[in-house]
């Protein structure tokens, strides 16, 4: 047995006794089901998608029901999962697949990878589960065992460890079982060898890994350069109208929180907030009370947030039929996606407001 059919043959031993073979997107291989779970787990952890997942399959059952939502319904089944821009290239694929696939996901690798929001790993990880195709995959789970298997040097943001790491898991992929072999290494990856603690007694390789044999582990897989973490403020408007509700933003449809409603926000902290109200809200206001801001972490910088809250003055304003400006009640659940900082800042105006209407 060579040294490539060793580690998938003791990969899928392990597999066959202490692999996750239940969770909801394992119950049929419909690949719209993988698809969604495929891309709810690339920055979450299996316990917070499994009732997003649930939501988002009971409300948009097929692609082409996805496919014919409207986006404020797309995002606010994302709401609070973070990184939108998953969810919306879900939708924008779903359209894809419904106008030039007839609805059913294609099972050729090119045309998968060509869709909105997919990468090589994903692509392979979908194609491996739902039509037994044989694709390596590269995600977070197989990079941590990889590299301390191997000892592999070097950050795997940097292209040469990438590449590097691509051939070595092209190579360790068999051709017989490969899609248990997929699911294999991520459980492993997910399960017994975490980031900070792995359970090494409990690996199928606590003998052969080299992180293990120089009690290396936590070194692999490198972390990023640290650089200077970029920091920005923003003052938040919540801008109530006498029947409490409060006035909200659809943003654009690309960047932060993008196509996502959220408050009027000021950046420039010199600029006075009644006059910018009534320039560019069309509605007249007066400053009331600062909240307690708190900082809000996206993966390139942080954003200091002062919710200020301000209440609307005179009657009339302008917001009418405005498709981007709409007046919402912060304890009334609304179909529209909210951040999970606005979310946040709703939840402080039902403590400090609670009883005053
Ligand atoms: S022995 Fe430990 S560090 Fe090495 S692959 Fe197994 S769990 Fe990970």
């Amino acid at each position: 047995m060579n040294a490539d059919s060793y580690f998938s043959s003791r990969l899928l031993d392990w597999y066959d006794v202490h692999g996750r073979k239940s969770l909801p997107w394992h119950h049929d291989k419909d690949p719209y089901k993988i698809w969604v779970s495929e891309i709810m787990l690339q920055q979450t952890q299996v316990v917070t998608v499994i009732p997003y997942f649930e939501n988002f399959i009971d409300r948009f059952p097929t692609i082409n029901e996805l496919a014919n939502a409207l986006e404020d319904d797309v995002l606010h089944h994302w709401s609070g999962l973070g990184y939108y821009a998953r969810a919306r290239n879900l939708h924008k694929a779903a359209q894809v697949i419904r106008d030039r696939y007839e609805g059913r996901f294609p099972q050729n690798f090119d045309d998968v990878i060509a869709l909105p929001g997919i990468g090589k790993s994903t692509a392979g990880a979908i194609l491996a589960f739902s039509f037994g195709q044989r694709h390596a995959i590269l995600d977070g789970n197989v990079k941590r065992v990889l590299t301390r298997y191997l000892a592999i040097e070097g950050y795997p943001g940097k292209k040469a460890v990438e590449n590097r790491l691509w051939e070595v898991a092209d190579g360790l992929t068999p051709d017989n079982r490969s899609s248990e072999y997929t699911q294999a290494i991520m459980d492993l990856g997910a399960t017994v060898c975490s980031r900070s603690r792995p359970l090494c007694d409990l690996c199928p390789f606590h003998r052969d890994c080299l992180a293990r044999k120089n009690h290396r582990q936590t070194e692999f897989p490198y972390r990023k350069p640290k650089t200077d973490r970029l920091m920005k403020a923003v003052r938040m408007l919540v801008i109530k109208n006498d029947l409490g509700e409060v006035l909200v933003v659809k943003r654009p449809p690309s960047g932060i929180w993008g196509g996502l409603w959220s408050l009027p926000e000021i950046a420039d902290p010199t600029l006075d907030i009644a006059p910018w109200c009534e320039k560019n809200l069309g509605v007249r206001v007066e400053e009331r009370k600062k909240l307690p801001h708190f900082r809000h972490v996206f993966s390139h910088f942080d954003l200091k947030i002062d919710p200020v809250v301000c209440v609307r003055i005179g009657e009339c304003d302008q917001i009418g039929d405005h498709p981007l400006l709409k007046w919402c009640h912060p304890d009334r659940p609304v179909a529209l996606g909210f951040p999970g900082a606005i979310k946040k800042i709703f939840g402080t105006l039902s403590v400090q407001f609670g009883n005053e209407e």
